[in-house]
């Protein structure tokens, strides 16, 4: 099962994924995750990669490509994979495509949490004020909105039109979102 979940930062997206993990044994893909860990451990491409991200800009197809083939040869054996922050373009969702068509698979479904944005600016400040990670800053964060809403959202259509995109409603708590999520892989 290869899983996409879909949606503007701060949707939920790595919640539910974390979920997923512990109730179906799923690998996360998590590209914003495997970035931060690049920058914690001080890698040349964690150094590439800091002012980007927390500009709020996306970093460029080939590095992000690249971390998911990694991941996608280290994990053979995975039950699934739930991407998640990935793909956030069309040349990511077609390299993404050819990956999984080399290894005889594919994308076999994409859920799209749909939220308010004003409702995630909201959250975000909150998350801002906690935590204080870079990018969540109000400004950078309208800018991920804005990268959002240019270049990752034209894939819905894409999906749609691959017959591949269930839509639930990610505004619902975390419990009732997860359920949505559970309903539509047990009909996989
Ligand atoms: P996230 O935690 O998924 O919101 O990602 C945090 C930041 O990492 C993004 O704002 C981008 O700068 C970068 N990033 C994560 N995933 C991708 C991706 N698939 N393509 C380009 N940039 C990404």
């Amino acid at each position: 099962m290869n899983l996409i979940l879909f949606g503007p930062p701060a949707a939920g997206k790595g919640t539910q994924a974390k979920k997923l993990v512990a109730e179906r044994g799923f690998v996360q893909l998590s590209t914003g995750d495997m970035l931060r860990a690049a920058r914690s451990s001080g890698s040349d491409l964690g150094k590439k990669v800091a002012e980007i991200m927390d500009s709020g800009s996306l970093v460029s197809d080939e590095i992000v490509i690249a971390l998911i083939e990694d991941q996608l040869d280290r994990n053979p054996k995975a039950a699934g994979f739930i991407f998640d922050g990935f793909p956030r373009t069309i040349p990511q969702a077609k390299a993404l495509d050819d990956s999984l068509a080399g290894r005889g698979q594919k994308v076999d479904a994409v859920i799209r949490l749909k939220v308010d944005e004003n409702a995630l600016i909201a959250r975000v400040t909150k998350r801002f004020e906690a935590e204080g990670r870079a990018d969540d800053n109000p400004e950078a964060f309208k800018k991920r909105l804005v990268a959002y809403n240019s270049q990752t959202a034209p894939l819905v259509e894409v999906y749609k039109g691959q017959g591949k995109l269930t839509e639930i409603d990610g505004m619902a708590d975390v419990a009732t979102v997860a359920s949505s999520i559970s309903a539509i892989l047990d009909r996989h």
